[in-house]
């Protein structure tokens, strides 16, 4: 009886929870990427498939919009969202994540190898990907280690590749 009453007390609470993190993730600007890529109130398969912290971050700061891209940037030099512009290509988009992972010029090389091999692995998801977005959710929300620790190292590179273009364009 008292195990029945806990359960239930659990289940109540861990509800609750559950439509709070939905309300909170809904109305928060900043977790736009992660409330369109995070499907469940489940731990992610890259939480636990993926041991190395320092790997995990690179996923995780797409996911949490905690990188530098200039969508993120912006916001704290007050630049207007429509002006956050990317300073890396000639397509004058918003450097935002999509831009980053599926268009961006700069990592054209890098993207098309990551194509290629996730073309490869051929799981049917990745193959019906019709759209920017569908790519980038897919991109952040691997179910497989091959596909995570393809994913992981293109964005380190690509991040790699915008810290030394950086450095050309701005010398210190
Ligand atoms: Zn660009």
């Amino acid at each position: 009886m008292i195990k029945s009453q806990t359960q239930k007390s659990v289940a109540k609470l861990t509800e609750n929870m559950y439509e709070l993190w939905d309300q909170e993730i809904i109305l928060n600007k900043k977790l736009e990427i992660f409330n369109m890529v995070k499907e469940s109130h489940d731990p992610d398969f890259y939480i636990n498939g993926i041991e190395d912290r320092y790997s995990r971050k690179y996923l995780a700061m797409l996911r949490l919009s905690t990188h530098p891209l200039k969508i993120e940037i912006g916001r704290y030099h007050n630049i207007s969202r429509q002006n956050r512009t990317c300073d890396y290509c000639n397509l004058n988009a918003i450097e935002n994540e999509i831009h980053f992972m599926t268009c961006c010029t700069l990592y054209s090389n890098i993207r098309n190898k990551l194509y290629q091999e996730l073309n490869g692995i051929g799981n049917s998801n990745w193959l019906s990907c019709d759209s920017d977005e569908k790519i980038l959710c897919y991109l952040l929300q691997p179910r497989d280690i091959q596909t995570a620790k393809l994913v992981i190292a293109y964005i380190k590179s690509c991040l790699e590749t915008r810290k030394k273009q950086l450095q050309i364009t701005f010398p210190v």
